[in-house]
């Protein structure tokens, strides 16, 4: 059996519950800045038209932070006649704006003009009245705390802050003391508990030691968003290429047109650290792929550690000096030199001590550590070697080249100079050699680091949230988590953080795992092992593994389908039949799978209805869908969830809040099934929840889900993330609600 010590990337993210979620706001941000603006130069003058382009561009303005140009366009869009039915809407947008400038005296105005139009209306809907008032509350707390600094906030959250890693493992650099690192004769390098350990307990707090920005995905559009103008935008334009913050207005780097930074300092140290040698590789790093480009980074890095020194020593030890520095320039040799480097580890692994350790047995977050992870040279396929080398290679002789023309062009500018740097052309053999081990290394090692994306304007009433792959790293401490399909712990990342909380319980003596893609709620027990196999080269024996080969036939309920007659599951593989033993019934997989693919058609179809705003059509289109998906899906399949999540949205839209709390808890159900009670997709489900019983004042109700929400975000997230802030707004809120009698509003 190998040892692992390996992290996920390949494989998709998880997303969060496969409801539809978008990054409208972003969209909203940067596609409102074109079309309102051509609307207005298309619009008559003193027209409702041209009062609401006013009023949207105004609310471009106010998500760009614009304020002052917002409060311009909100006073143009009353000068032309904004409808009197819509002033609360402006005018609560005037307030915030003022408040975000710091106009305190004028703000406190605009609320009041605002609380006496609202009073004045009696005829306003009940639903948006609640989204205002609700909004209205938020500002005035915001108000509040502009008086007044924010107190220390909730015991919990302090709790958890102080985890902060504040003594460090003396045996791992950036690991908390509750976790030890053992060798296991079966796996390898192991994380253990060294006591009992909590759900969401700190365990590994680790910057990367490199990243690079993924650059090839643009960002979704909306489904039914059929644009003529691309207006998407990929990561490389919105999140800093050094620290990966997520940021609007990029500083671009002077000597090329991709790089781009959030601020002076790291395009400063980027330049320093690497983009002085990238800056003129920039088409062929594109070319060669994010390995490549981390190989070199990596190489480039350890300069400041003595790339040379690192791998002569380890050449020495092998007493293999041959094979890589004698001159000879065939990259290819250099896999005999790792495999036996390997083999050797295996054979010694009891007397020597733990691979990538100091001389003191400290593991640190450095380079040492990174140039020890496992490449499993032997197990990758021959073709995968070969465009590993030809890519490193060609890398090289591109550097070479650079190298030459900067001393030959006489060193007319001064980032040509700084791309000579002396250890980079000391010698491109070692270069290359380091580099190949990289890349062979990252296909088991390198980390997707992955960002929440929440969706939904301020205005909107239900917060969605998805899971984006922003870059790719490599973490030296994260790396020593061997893998398990239903992982006790959970991974964040804040900029290039990454941050390992437990999930779950842990017990003394209890292995520390994590999940590399194939997580047991998103595939079943065959794909899984297939998947580890080829790309991590293991068979996994985990819990989840051992179970479910055990009992295999159902397959996972969220895929399953239910007797038409008698509601039992169905088993079985190309004819499935009736699961209870008294029914006969039996039908073709092919016919329920086809039958599964037009009730997607449908709700796709509500789906798009609710974008539109069509909401009655919505709800029928979808109860519809339920009905039918009653008559073969099990109860916890994730197309009734979808279904359910629809439904509560299109009668949030509405104002109903009873019945979309109710639909929400079924959806929750079907997550929680899938993924466990205590996922970060259940903390989202949890969220939502919270949101719709918190418009719909149910007090008791909503501070019950607000605090079930917060205890899974909390080992999840960070404290300081927006989700935990904005349930702890609400839970003050509603505290002070429950000890007032309520009132009903308007
Ligand atoms: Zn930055
Ligand atoms: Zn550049
Ligand atoms: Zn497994
Ligand atoms: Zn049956």
């Amino acid at each position: 059996m190998e040892s692992l010590c390996t992290s996920q990337v390949v494989f998709p993210p998880t997303v969060s519950s496969g409801h539809d979620v978008s990054c409208k706001d972003l969209e909203q941000r940067l596609s409102s800045r074109f079309f309102p603006s051509s609307g207005i130069s298309h619009s008559r003058p003193d027209t409702e038209d041209i009062s609401l382009c006013y009023a949207n561009r105004s609310a471009s303005l106010f998500h760009l932070g614009q304020y002052e140009l917002c409060l311009e366009d909100i006073v143009r869009a009353q000068m032309h006649g904004y409808p009197e039915r819509l002033q609360c809407k402006i005018m609560l947008r005037k307030a915030e704006c003022l408040v975000n400038l710091g106009r305190l005296q004028e703000a406190r105005q605009a609320i009041s003009d605002l609380e006496s139009n609202l009073t004045a209306k009696s005829t306003l809907a009940v639903s948006p009245c609640q989204t205002l008032q609700r909004n209205l509350h938020h500002l005035k707390m915001k108000m509040q705390e502009e008086k007044n600094p924010p107190e220390t906030s909730d015991a919990l959250t302090k709790a958890f802050e102080d985890m902060d890693l504040r003594e460090e493992n003396k045996q791992i650099s950036k690991a908390s003391l509750c976790v030890s690192l053992c060798t296991d004769p079966l796996k390898g390098r192991c994380l253990v508990a060294t006591r009992d350990i909590h759900p969401g307990e700190l365990l590994v707090k680790e910057d990367a030691f490199v990243s690079v920005l993924n650059p090839g995905e643009l960002l979704p559009l909306h489904l039914g968003l059929e644009n003529k103008w691309d207006t998407r935008v990929a990561n490389v334009d919105l999140y800093c290429h050094r620290c990966l913050k997520h940021t609007l207005a990029t500083v671009p780097c002077s000597g090329c047109s991709y790089a781009k930074y959030c601020s002076q300092e790291c395009m400063q140290q980027a330049w320093e650290h690497y983009h002085s040698t990238e800056c003129s590789l920039g088409g062929l790093l594109l070319t060669l792929g994010v390995f490549c480009h981390l190989a070199l980074r990596l190489t480039l890095l350890a300069r400041f550690e003595d790339v040379d020194r690192v791998v002569r020593k380890l050449c020495d030890e092998t007493d293999n000096k041959d094979i890589c520095l004698s001159g000879n320039k065939n990259l290819v040799k250099t896999f005999n030199y790792t495999n036996f480097r390997e083999s050797e580890e295996k054979s010694k692994i009891v007397e020597t001590p733990i691979p990538g350790c100091n001389v003191n047995g400290k593991y640190e977050n450095n380079y040492n550590a990174v140039f020890n992870l496992l490449s499993h040279t032997e197990k990758h396929s021959p073709e995968h070697k070969f465009l590993c080398a030809v890519s490193v290679s060609a890398l090289c002789r591109q550097l070479e080249a650079a190298s030459l023309q900067a001393q030959t062009t006489g060193l007319k500018s001064s980032k040509l100079k700084a791309a000579v740097t002396p250890g980079l052309c000391a010698d491109f053999t070692l270069w290359g050699v380091a580099m190949l081990r990289h890349m062979l290394q990252l296909q088991c090692n390198a980390q997707a680091i992955t960002s929440i994306q929440h969706t939904g304007s301020r205005e909107s009433i239900i917060t969605n949230s998805r899971q984006i792959r922003l870059a790719t790293g490599i973490f030296p401490v994260v790396s020593l988590l061997n893998h398990s399909c239903s992982p006790n712990t959970s991974v964040s990342f804040t900029s290039t953080v990454a941050t390992v909380r437990a999930a779950q319980q842990i017990g003394k003596g209890q292995e520390i795992v994590h999940c590399y893609g194939p997580h047991e709620s998103r595939m079943g027990v065959a794909e899984r092992q297939q998947r580890l196999r080829s790309q991590y080269f293991f068979d996994c024996s985990c819990p989840a593994c051992r179970t479910e080969a055990l009992g295999a036939a159902a397959g996972p309920r969220w895929e399953a389908f239910c007797c038409n007659t008698c509601r039992a599951l169905m088993q079985g593989g190309a004819v499935l039949s009736c699961g209870n033993r008294s029914c006969m019934e039996s039908v073709n997989r092919d016919r329920l799978v086809s039958h599964l693919q037009d009730l997607q058609q449908q709700v796709y179809m509500a789906q798009r209805l609710l974008r539109d705003g069509k909401l009655e059509e919505a709800i029928l289109q979808l109860l519809g869908c339920q009905e039918d998906a009653e008559s073969f899906l099990s109860a916890e399949h994730a197309m009734v969830g979808e279904i359910e999540d629809g439904l509560a949205q299109a009668y949030a839209a509405l104002g109903d809040w009873q019945k979309s709390a109710t639909h929400l808890r079924k959806s929750l159900r079907v997550v929680e099934a899938r993924h466990g009670p205590s996922s970060v997709e259940i903390g989202h489900e949890l969220f939502k929840l919270a949101q719709v019983l918190f418009n719909g004042f149910a007090v008791p109700e909503a501070l019950n889900a607000v605090e079930k929400a917060e205890k899974v975000l909390l080992m999840h997230c960070d404290p300081e993330s927006d989700e935990i802030q904005e349930l702890q707004e609400m839970k003050s809120y509603l505290l002070d609600l429950s000890h007032i009698p309520v009132v009903p509003l308007v």
